[in-house]
């Protein structure tokens, strides 16, 4: 069983894919770890994001062992993986890994902005997760906060409405809602209500799945 989770930048798409992923007992992998991984290790390197060859060299030598990094969550390795995104041979060096991770047995929860539309287009159920840039914005400050961060809302309201412009007009792979997916609008849900939501949502793509076949 997969379940592509696909939504813009904070909209809370990681802290349920995660508790979706718990409940149905499935594996779970946040793909923008990767692109910001490879973030990371291009500006390790003393190269600059924008530069295609450079991004897919570290996209190449990406050890996913290395994914699991808190350290990935900061706002400039966001700002720089949306920029690595944009290249679309790394997207294509990383799509293998998401496949690969999302056919286990007996299944996962992927989350991303093209997981519906490019690496799962067969996900058995597909959710695109949203909320108002304001909450968006509203959450992902009180997360920076708690983790120590030096940032005002207005600053992360800002690199949000870039994020969101950069990925949803790039060439390849843009973030949009895949047609045959469902739509959750989180602006007015706690995550304990966006939880329920959404797996009322997939039992009945489920349901109706089964039904289908
Ligand atoms: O989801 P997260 O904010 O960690 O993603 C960081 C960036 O990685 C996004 O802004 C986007 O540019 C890129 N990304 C992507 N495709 C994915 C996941 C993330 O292009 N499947």
């Amino acid at each position: 069983m997969i379940i592509a989770i696909d939504g813009p930048a904070a909209s809370g798409k990681g802290t349920l894919g995660k508790r979706v992923a718990a409940h149905y007992g499935l594996a779970y992998l946040d793909t923008g770890q990767l692109y910001r991984a490879v973030a990371r290790d291009t500006l390790a390197a003393g190269d600059d994001p924008t530069d295609a060859a450079a991004a897919l060299k570290a996209a190449q030598a990406l050890n996913p062992q290395s994914l699991d990094d808190s350290s990935l969550r900061t706002p400039e390795l966001g700002e720089a993986a949306s920029l690595v995104a944009r290249h679309p041979q790394v997207r294509e060096t990383l799509r293998a890994y998401q496949r690969t991770f999302a056919h286990r047995t007996p299944g996962a929860v992927i989350d991303g902005r093209d997981i519906g539309t490019v690496i799962c287009p067969d996900a058995d159920v597909k959710l695109f997760v949203t909320a108002t840039p304001e909450e968006r914005a509203r959450r992902r400050y009180l997360e920076l906060k708690q983790n120590g961060a030096e940032v005002t809302p207005n600053e992360v309201l800002a690199d949000i409405e870039v994020r969101d412009e950069r990925d949803q007009n790039r060439a390849t792979a843009p973030l949009r809602m895949a047609e045959d997916a469902v739509l959750l609008d989180t602006t007015k849900l706690d995550i304990d209500a966006a939880f329920r939501v959404a797996i009322d949502m997939i039992d009945a793509a489920m349901g109706h799945a089964g039904q289908a076949g």
